[in-house]
């Protein structure tokens, strides 16, 4: 432990990343601080992404289930919907959440100061004015979601617009193809709001696998979505209470209470001081890291979305925990790997995926792969007006069929893969998945029964 410097670790963020990491080393004894802009810590993931998101997702899954309910018997009428309600519920719980990362950080004694972070150089950091030192600094910056640099940008907002809406829009529309706008696209027409999607090209969600891609657009326009493909919004209009965008073709979707920018994320690196201190960025604004999460500055380590890696809330904390169990607990080597990330989009249904696509198992195992697949009526869904499909598909390759990439989308399948991530990561083979009983009557049986 450094005696040089005021701390051993500072974390810029108080977020997924620099939260993990100094919760981790102060558990093993170092003096840790964490310096966070936002008056309240938790980050994107607590305040304005996963946790509020996941609220809204059941809250369109509820609205799934009372439309449903007629198919098992019940003569449900529904009153209304009150917005309003589940908002005010929704940042009640979030603001416990900040009141818990609080108290689990005083108890490993990670001290938190509030106010923007600037490097000065390799070992200090100002905030407010004051100078703050120490041997290692971590970079935990995150990052903000895009806005078009077109005419009439300010007429719509982004995620964090989309959390601050008090009452319920009628008509959105959302600009976008990421995992972000698809989410939010299917929780609103869950709930009531009538959406538009308007995405650049054909289809959404491009670096998933195909199958998950076509099974999504699907029940997405069957669910009411109206999907604009090859539409690039050129400008926004206001008229009166309403918005219209127009594309770069012309094209003009009228009448939105509301415009969601859902078009990509960039890095929170402005201001930083990391030029000042030598850190090097790359084209995109994000901080190259090494295998140990290491800048080209040796005391300099940057974790997170500002890495520009699987921007995921646990590959953020994984990756700061094992930086500190390296470093603070002589856990030698110990790194993460970023291969074999699971990962779940809350689209309605949700789809789950972990390793890789058809498309990239082929381009890389070529003629060794071999595709299991299967799509079908969840049991759920036999008594349910509205059918929605379940799909899977199992990628193996070579002569063990070794599974190298698994996806599917349906009724819980954002609660099935954590498992299967397990046993996909210690190489898991078709022979072992048919090896396992299954628990029937369940979807997941599926995926240990294929053909
Ligand atoms: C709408 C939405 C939904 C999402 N859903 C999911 C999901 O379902 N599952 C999932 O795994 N991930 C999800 N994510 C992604 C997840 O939120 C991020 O991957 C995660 O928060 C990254 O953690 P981080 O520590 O890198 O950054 P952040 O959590 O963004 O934390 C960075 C913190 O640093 C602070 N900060 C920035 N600059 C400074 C500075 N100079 N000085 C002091 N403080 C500073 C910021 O205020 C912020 O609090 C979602 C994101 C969004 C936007």
């Amino acid at each position: 432990m450094s005696h040089n410097h005021d701390y051993d670790l500072i974390a810029i963020g108080g977020g997924s990343g620099g939260i993990a990491t100094a919760n981790r080393a102060g558990s093993y004894g170092a003096r840790a601080l964490i310096i966070e802009s936002d008056d309240v810590l938790g980050g994107t993931c607590v305040n304005r992404g996963c946790v509020p998101k996941k609220v809204m997702w059941y809250g369109g899954a509820m609205a799934h289930s009372l439309r449903d309910a007629e198919g098992y018997g019940f003569d449900v009428t529904v009153n209304g919907f009150d917005w309003h309600a589940l908002v005010e519920k929704r940042e009640k719980y979030i603001s416990n959440i900040n009141n818990a990362y609080a108290k689990y950080l005083g108890q490993n004694n990670v001290e938190t100061l509030t106010g923007r972070a600037r490097l000065v150089d390799a070992n200090t950091v100002e905030v407010n004015g004051k100078h703050y030192s120490a041997e290692r600094i971590v970079l935990a910056p995150g990052g903000h979601a895009r806005v078009p640099d077109i005419p009439g940008k300010e007429h719509g907002v982004t995620s964090d617009g989309f959390f601050e809406f008090e009452y319920q829009p009628n008509r959105v529309l959302v600009l976008g193809a990421g995992y972000i706008a698809v989410e939010l696209a299917g929780m609103l027409n869950a709930m009531g709001t009538k959406v538009t999607l308007g995405i650049r090209h054909e289809s959404f969600l491009r670096d998933f696998d195909l199958m998950l891609q076509e099974r999504l657009m699907e029940e997405m326009c069957g669910e009411g979505v109206e999907i604009k493909t090859y539409f690039t919004a050129a400008s926004l209009e206001r008229n009166g209470q309403l918005i219209c965008a127009v594309g770069e073709d012309g094209e003009r979707l009228e009448d939105f209470d509301a415009v969601i920018f859902a078009i990509g994320r960039s890095p929170s690196t402005d201001d930083l001081g990391l030029a000042t201190a030598g850190v090097e960025v790359d084209k995109r604004g994000y901080i190259p890291v090494d295998k140990y999460q290491q800048t080209n500055v040796p005391s300099i380590f940057a974790i997170g979305d500002v890495t520009g890696q699987a921007e995921l809330t646990p590959v953020a904390i994984a990756a700061g925990r094992r930086l500190a169990d390296r470093i603070y607990d002589n856990q030698e080597g110990r790194h993460l790997d970023y291969s074999l990330i699971p990962t779940v989009v809350f689209s309605h249904p949700p789809m789950a995926t972990v390793g890789l696509t058809e498309a990239a198992a082929r381009e890389q195992y070529g003629e060794a792969v071999k595709c299991y697949h299967t799509s079908f009526t969840a049991m759920y869904n036999s008594f349910t007006e509205h059918k929605a499909k379940t799909a899977m598909k199992l990628i193996v390759t070579g002569e063990d069929e070794k599974v190298i990439g698994i996806h599917m989308i349906g009724l819980a399948c954002d609660e099935m893969l954590q498992g299967f991530a397990v046993a996909m990561r210690m190489g898991a083979t078709k022979r072992d998945f048919d090896d396992t009983i299954a628990i029937h009557p369940t979807s997941s049986e599926e995926l240990v029964t294929l053909r």
